[in-house]
């Protein structure tokens, strides 16, 4: 082969690596702790999308993960798209531009879309700390499984993040959780206990972001309604069961 042949066969080498090797990077393949979860999700008659971040959003855990919580939270495009903040797509491509992640999406028609594989830590607590164990502090990312829930709070919750004349523009039915946005997280909560049993089906187990970080994070904030999920309003000093 002369050298021009060289120069083509190492093209196609680039060009082969470039579109077969950075998927491979960028993309976790589904574990069987996955397979069952979606395997679930079709049992409870959900609909089921795996939009998986790269793997630069999350984190193999250094071992076998103890997940014994669950954090809740609201996400949205609102600060840049108030007119439309519910894309899927911006808003996995938010998740991606920060290098950030949960595990599970819930969009406002309860469609669950899988972000992370339930075997790595996802980045979505970040600095806090929680009544009852104070091991966890800063480190809950490595012990929980993260929620988001497309949905919008209250207009001080939402201060931090967007101007108030835009906040007034959103459509008051974007704001807080849709029934069908209930329904699913009852059951992807049902879903993951079943591969997580110890996580409780209480408020020591089950929290919002704005208790694990009061102060620093509002979400789900004062429009998520806990008593929709069987839990009591208020995880109170003690963090008992209802
Ligand atoms: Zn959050």
């Amino acid at each position: 082969m002369n050298w021009r042949g060289w120069i083509k066969v190492a093209l196609a080498m680039f060009v082969f690596a470039a579109l077969h090797g950075a998927g491979a990077i960028a993309e976790s393949i589904p574990t069987s702790f996955d397979a069952r979860f979606e395997q679930s999700m079709e049992e409870a008659g959900l609909e089921f999308e795996r939009m998986l971040l790269p793997l630069d959003c999350s984190k193999a855990p250094d071992e076998p993960r103890l997940v014994d919580s669950i954090l809740v939270h609201f996400c949205s495009d609102a600060m840049e798209n108030p007119d439309s903040p519910y894309d899927t797509r911006r808003i996995v491509d938010g998740f991606r531009r920060f290098r950030v992640s949960a595990h599970v999406l819930i969009d406002r028609e309860g469609k669950v879309i899988q972000m992370v594989s339930l075997d790595r830590t996802a980045y979505h607590a970040g600095v806090g700390r929680i009544e009852g164990a104070p091991e966890r502090e800063n480190r809950l990312n490595e012990y929980s499984i993260g929620i988001e829930l497309m949905g919008i709070g209250t207009r001080s919750e939402m201060s931090p993040f967007m101007e108030v004349e835009r906040y007034d523009t959103i459509d008051p039915k974007d704001l807080g959780y849709t029934d069908p946005q209930y329904d699913a997280l009852n059951r992807v909560i049902a879903s993951i206990r079943r591969l997580f049993p110890e996580i409780g089906r209480d408020r020591r187990s089950i929290f919002g972001h704005d208790e694990w970080s009061p102060g620093r994070k509002t979400d789900p904030g004062a429009l998520f309604d806990w008593e929709r999920i069987g839990l009591r309003r208020y995880r109170g000093e003690s963090g008992d069961s209802r």
